[in-house]
């Protein structure tokens, strides 16, 4: 089952001789309950790529589905909306608001959207990012890894239908790192999540079910069940 797919996605910036196609022609599939990877050198388009999916910027040419609904169909409002209800979101920088206690920044999404979280889910997040005795800390009184899994707990809170994950482990040590590849990959296997994550890092490819790897903006190859010796 598809959970997102582009068609023939072209991003250009620029115009004439100066225009930089970061996407050129790119075609590919995400699937339900799978966790990808998509790697590549810098400049090959991974992060246009990834901005194009989760409806933060629009392409030049081609079309982006998530599920059945087609992007450029959809007005700003309703943007706006499958942005907060559908798509959870992970950054290589935490983006946690500093004065709000953990649990505040895990539920600030839903407060937002006037929205009250379901309880048993919550707790089930909570545990499997194993956040519980740290849910009255504010970010400057946690680790990165910590920080990091604060970020994944409030991605995952919504149920989003797909997480789009940009360098989550850029920032972390390998030991915090390992923990939030753990947290990822657990919401895969455990809940059936579907996460798209942008890495340069072999042992983070690892823990996917497949890698799309980009040049040029272009995809020039996919791999199946990915080890860190063979990304
Ligand atoms: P990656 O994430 O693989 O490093 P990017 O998607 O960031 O690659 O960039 C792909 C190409 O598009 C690069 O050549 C980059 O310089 C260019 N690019 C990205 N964003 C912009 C922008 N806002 N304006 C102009 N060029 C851009
Ligand atoms: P647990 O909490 O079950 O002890 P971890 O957090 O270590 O497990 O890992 C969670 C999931 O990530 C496991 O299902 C495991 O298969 C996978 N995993 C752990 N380490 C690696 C690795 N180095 N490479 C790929 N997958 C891994």
């Amino acid at each position: 089952q598809v959970a997102a797919r582009a068609e023939h996605l072209v991003k250009a910036y620029g115009a004439g001789a100066a225009a930089v196609r970061a996407l050129d022609d790119v075609t590919v599939e995400f699937y339900a309950g799978e966790f990808t990877a998509i790697m590549g050198p810098s400049g090959s388009g991974k992060s246009t790529l990834m901005h194009c999916m989760a409806a933060l910027d629009q392409p030049t040419e081609g079309r982006i589905l998530l599920g059945d609904t087609e992007l450029g169909r959809l007005n700003d409002n309703r943007l706006t909306a499958l942005r907060r209800d559908q798509i959870g979101f992970v950054f290589q920088s935490f983006n946690l608001v500093p004065t709000l206690t953990a649990q505040e920044n895990i539920l600030l999404p839903l407060s937002i959207a006037g929205r009250s979280p379901d309880p048993e889910w919550f707790d089930t997040v909570i545990d499997t990012v194993d956040l519980r005795p740290r849910l009255k800390h504010r970010p400057s009184e946690l680790s990165g890894g910590q920080q990091q899994r604060v970020a994944c707990a409030r991605a995952l809170v919504s149920k989003p239908e797909i997480v789009f994950a940009d360098e989550p482990t850029g920032n972390l040590d390998s030991t915090s790192g390992a923990e939030v590849l753990g947290f990822l990959r657990r919401s895969v296997d455990d809940f059936g999540q579907t996460i798209v994550m942008v890495t340069h890092d072999p042992v983070a490819a690892s823990y996917t079910d497949r890698v799309i790897f980009l040049t040029d903006g272009q995809v020039r190859d996919e791999l199946r069940s990915p080890t860190a010796e063979s990304v």
